[in-house]
C-alpha cells in the first residue's frame, strides 16, 4: 500500500558530536517554571501544578535563523532547556523519569505575546501565540550519557549583545524529573518526545536584524537571527 500523498518528513535535531539526527515525535512545552518570570507575567510563584501546551514537531527550527512570523508586532524570545525523550510511558515515578531522558539542548520558545495577551483575556488557547512555523530554534542535542543530567547552571540570552534574560537551572520550580512524572500522569510519553522547560525573568521583543544568543552552561552557544 502507498500513502495517497507525499508522506511529511519526520522533524529531525542534530546531535552533537554524529552525523546522527533525533527523530521528534511531539513537543510538550510547560508555563511559568521560573518564579521571576511568573512575577513578570503577573503571576503568583506559588508551586501551583505546573500547566504544558504543544508545539508542533515541524516547529523546531535548527537553521541558526528566525523568520518573522506574520500576524504580530510582538514576539518575544525565551530561552529553555530542552529536553529529548528515548523512551516514555504512563504513571512514570520521579524517581526514574531520568532514565527516559536521551539527551538535552538549548532552546528558545518564541512567543506572539501580543496574541497570547488576546488569547488570555478571552480565554481562548495559545496555539496561534506558540505553535507557529520556526517558533522554536533549537541547539544540537547532547546525549545526557555525555553531559549528565544538569540540575544546574545558568541560563542567559542575550539581543545584540545586551544581556535580556539571566537565570539558573536551579530556579526551575518544577525540575525535569518531576515534569516527566507529571507528564505523564496525562498523556504516554513516547521515544522523540521533547520537552521545553519554562524560561527565566527578561522575556522581550525582537526584531528582524537582531542577533539572540542563548547560553546555558555545558552547552555550546545558541545563535539565531530574526530574518
Ligand atoms: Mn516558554
Amino acid at each position: 500500500m502507498a500513502f495517497v500523498i507525499p508522506a511529511p518528513k519526520t522533524p529531525a535535531l542534530p546531535i552533537k558530536g554524529t552525523d546522527d539526527l533525533f527523530p521528534v515525535r511531539r513537543v510538550y512545552c510547560i508555563g511559568r517554571n521560573y518564579a521571576a518570570h511568573a512575577i513578570e507575567m503577573g503571576h503568583d510563584p506559588d508551586k501551583e501544578p505546573p500547566f504544558f501546551f504543544q508545539k508542533n514537531p515541524d516547529n523546531l527550527n535548527s537553521s541558526g535563523e528566525f523568520p518573522y512570523p506574520a500576524q504580530t508586532s510582538d514576539v518575544h524570545h525565551e530561552i529553555e532547556l530542552a529536553v529529548a525523550l528515548k523512551s516514555g510511558g504512563t504513571n512514570i515515578p520521579v524517581a526514574s523519569a531520568l532514565d527516559h531522558v536521551h539527551g538535552y539542548a538549548v532552546s528558545l520558545d518564541m512567543t506572539r505575546r501580543d496574541l497570547q495577551a488576546a488569547a488570555k483575556k478571552a480565554g481562548r488557547p495559545w496555539e496561534v501565540a506558540k505553535a507557529f512555523e520556526h517558533s522554536a530554534p533549537i541547539g544540537e542535542i547532547v546525549p545526557a550519557a555525555e553531559m549528565g543530567h544538569p540540575a544546574s547552571g545558568k541560563v542567559t540570552l542575550s539581543v545584540n549583545g545586551v544581556q535580556k534574560q539571566d537565570g539558573d537551572l536551579n530556579q526551575l520550580i518544577w525540575k525535569v524529573p518531576e515534569m516527566i512524572s507529571y507528564l505523564s500522569d496525562y498523556f504516554e510519553l513516547a521515544a522523540g518526545d521533547v520537552i521545553l522547560t519554562g524560561t527565566p525573568a527578561g522575556v522581550g521583543p525582537v526584531e528582524k536584524g537582531d542577533v539572540m544568543v542563548g547560553e546555558i552552561e555545558g552547552f555550546d552557544l545558541l545563535r539565531v537571527k530574526v530574518v
